[in-house]
């Protein structure tokens, strides 16, 4: 069947008269160009939520923090206002996360317990949108057990929010739209960002790496890198709006370009972003493999450049790099790791680690606990293995008990959190520039903020507003923040 897709069209599956997924499609790539869409609001739903408010609940990456500033804007676009008491609002959308299982297990925890503000609030609507819904076993799951749902759609349409909300109030019956294809561009959306001075901004969508374990290269497409040129302006509106900082986002950053004719490569992006005024850049997040001298040369020369990198490892064993499709070994990752502390000294690392992978044995397990101690992480997300239904590794077998699988977690984390306070003692008594995001929330004499090598610094502000860039005098290391006090 073909679906009618505002600007698209798309081969759609009938099943059961809703747009299901179905991950064997989400799995394919058919090297087609990826087709650029620019927004436009539709004159027929103006005004769709006057009157209205609505919540969005978000979990998981920042990719999902990215997309829910979108569907804030569009929601303002419509007329609605944001109700901060979740129970209250007339939409309550929940923008998902599929990595992992308990992340899975928090959000069925949560649709739960609005089963009661629904109950009392018959006209409220219930959306579930994110990466949870590209998986066919979690429609199935609540379209059968969750009535209270009334819309559901997934990574690919969230620019068809107002569509889907004028269907509700016409139709008064649900809606469920969750496209399972490579997937396009949308440009020009509306946006509310949480920050007034740092921003996410995407440079790229998908991701066409398959590691073994992750679910991310069937929920979100296939990798699909924006216009240099639209990236450039939104960053030059952005430092002209008084943005301080931008996040560049992709799940391979490294990888920008590739899909797009010519030669320009993330490092140029780096480069040419530079030049736009904007006083700090960071991104997120680096694939191992892809990460090249560029980029690295990049870092060394561009002052806004921040001096930090998240450089996800998973496992310091050879072996076990090969069964998650990595792409590189222990060595290569050490010689990255050895270019970005040579032209950029004193770099802050921080990485990603999964523990207890299907087959892992105590010694692999040691070669990730060597090469943790080897780079020197200053922090790391740390993670069990997952298994996630549809990818090659769920099918591995694992007979690793529980117990086991967390004693090499709690033996990882000793060490990472060695790291952490590592990572903060060779500031003491040092002056370091702090962004400033507010007032701790513990302590209304002290602001917060970071670091360039993105540390939590809690300090006494002397002139200090928010989102000022403020010189501190760092006089206490902790494992999770430094303390400080402001410094002309
Ligand atoms: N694209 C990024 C990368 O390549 O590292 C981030 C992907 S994911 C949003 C963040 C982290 O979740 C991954 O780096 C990995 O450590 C972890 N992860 C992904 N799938 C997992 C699974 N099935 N079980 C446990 N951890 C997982
Ligand atoms: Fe997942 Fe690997 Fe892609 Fe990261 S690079 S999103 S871990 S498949």
């Amino acid at each position: 069947m073909k679906v009618e897709f505002g600007l698209l069209d798309i081969e759609m599956k009938d099943y059961n008269n809703y747009n299901k997924p179905d991950l064997n499609s989400a799995r394919k790539r058919l090297n087609k160009e990826t087709a650029t869409i620019y927004y436009e609001s539709n004159p027929l739903y103006k005004d769709l939520g006057k009157g209205k408010t609505y919540h969005i609940l978000t979990y998981g990456c920042q990719g999902n923090e990215a997309d829910s500033e979108v569907m804030a804007g569009i929601f303002e676009e419509l007329g609605y206002k944001y109700q901060e008491n979740v129970e209250e609002a007339d939409v309550v959308l929940l923008n998902t996360c599929a990595i992992r299982e308990n992340a899975e297990n928090r959000i069925w925890g949560v649709l739960g317990n609005l089963k009661a503000p629904k109950r009392m609030k018959k006209d409220m609507i219930i959306g579930i949108c994110g990466c949870m819904p590209q998986e066919e076993k979690v429609v199935d799951t609540l379209l059968q057990k969750y009535r209270e749902i009334d819309l559901v759609f997934g990574t690919h349409n969230i620019y068809k929010l107002p569509e889907f909300l004028h269907e509700i109030y016409k139709h008064h019956d649900r809606v469920v739209e969750v496209l399972s294809y490579e997937g396009s561009i949308i440009e020009a959306l509306p946006k509310i960002r949480a920050s007034k001075h740092k921003a996410w901004v995407n440079i790229m969508y998908g991701c066409d790496e398959f590691c073994t374990y992750c679910i991310v290269p069937y929920t979100r497409g296939k990798e699909r890198s924006r216009n240099k040129d639209d990236i450039i302006a939104e960053v030059k509106c952005l430092v002209k709006e008084g943005y301080k900082e931008v996040t560049l986002l992709g799940q391979n950053v490294n990888a920008y370009g590739k899909d797009l004719e010519g030669d320009y490569t993330f490092g140029d992006l780096l480069y040419d972003l530079d030049k736009t005024g904007i006083q700090r850049i960071r991104y997120t997040t680096s694939h191992p493999r892809d990460l090249d001298m560029k980029t690295i040369y990049a870092m060394r020369d561009c002052k806004s450049v921040m001096p930090s990198l998240h450089l996800p490892v998973q496992s310091g064993d050879d072996v076990v790099l090969k069964r998650m499709n990595r792409k590189y070994t222990f060595d290569e990752y050490m010689a990255k790791i050895k270019a970005l502390k040579e032209n950029i000294p004193g770099i802050s690392l921080t990485t990603d680690i999964i523990v207890a992978f299907p087959g892992e044995t105590e010694e692999q397990f040691l070669n990730t606990l060597k090469l943790v101690q080897e780079v020197g992480y200053e922090g790391a997300f740390t993670f069990i293995y997952s298994p996630r239904e549809g990818t090659p590794a769920a099918k591995y077998p694992n007979p690793m008990t529980e117990e086991e699988k967390h004693d090499r977690l709690n033996r990882l984390n000793v060490l990472i959190n060695e790291g952490y306070k590592k990572g903060h003692d060779r500031f003491l008594g040092k002056e370091v520039l702090v962004l400033v995001d507010g007032y701790s929330k513990t302590n209304k004499e002290l602001m917060t903020g970071y670091s360039e090598h993105n540390k939590v610094v809690n300090f006494i502000p002397k002139n200090a507003k928010i989102g000022d860039i403020v010189k501190v005098k760092i006089t206490e290391a902790k494992t999770w923040f430094m303390n400080g006090e402001e410094v002309d």
